[in-house]
């Protein structure tokens, strides 16, 4: 996966790349998809959801430019694959899913050697969690009409926020900065997500 999918489409940070390598993909989707785990493409991991296919995983995460030490927000806990990811390259990550199943499913698979340093919270992540806030960087795993104002708000001076924004079946990646308080967005490339439900995002 990092040697065919990752590094020849310009992945090059030798940390995440490690992380990908180390992390045991199959343990976050269903059993019966455990073969196809490493596969180029997203992978339906139940309730209508998906884990995100490897590439897209790596470019978000590159995106983030996570040296160690931030406090990370990650909205669309999904499988868990993207917060444990998180969790080795950031220094804490606060991590909020909308569907119950999913999210005590991911809970389990991370339990064993990542929860030092994660929380999860069950709920509308486009109100983010204030009580957790300024966080570092912020990356949104689902897609959003447009930037959902509680995450803008909740990013810290200087941080990072990477998310799909567009329409419902077809999207930016967008990396947003704060600068002095305004927003500066960034167009990353194209991708097709998952709608992100909720208060500042789409209606079910
Ligand atoms: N990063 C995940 C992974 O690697 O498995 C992929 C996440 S999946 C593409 C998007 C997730 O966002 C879904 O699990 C979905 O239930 C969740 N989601 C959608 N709207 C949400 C919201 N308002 N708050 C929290 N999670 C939400």
């Amino acid at each position: 996966m990092v040697a065919d999918q990752l590094r020849p489409r310009g992945i090059l940070d030798e940390r995440l790349l490690a992380a990908m390598e180390d992390i045991p993909r199959h343990l976050f989707v269903p059993a019966r998809l455990a073969p196809r785990s490493y596969e180029d493409c997203p992978l339906q991991i139940g309730e209508g959801q998906t884990i995100s296919q490897p590439y897209i995983v790596a470019e978000m995460t590159q995106a983030l430019r996570l040296s160690g030490t931030e406090k990370v927000l990650e909205i669309g806990t999904g499988s868990g694959y993207q917060t444990a990811i998180l969790c080795r390259l950031a220094g804490e990550v606060v991590t909020v899913e909308r569907i119950a199943s999913l999210l005590e499913k991911a809970r389990k698979v991370l339990m064993e050697p990542y929860t030092e340093n994660v929380r999860f919270r069950i709920g509308d992540g486009t109100m983010g969690v204030p009580e957790e806030a300024p966080f570092h960087r912020i990356i949104v795993t689902a897609a959003s009409p447009k930037v959902p104002t509680p995450l803008f708000e909740q990013l810290a001076e200087d941080g990072i926020m990477v998310i799909p924004v567009g329409e419902r079946w077809e999207q930016d990646l967008l990396r947003v900065r704060k600068e002095k308080g305004r927003m500066r967005k960034e167009v990353l490339g194209g991708c097709r997500f998952v709608p992100l439900i909720g208060q500042f995002g789409f209606h079910e």
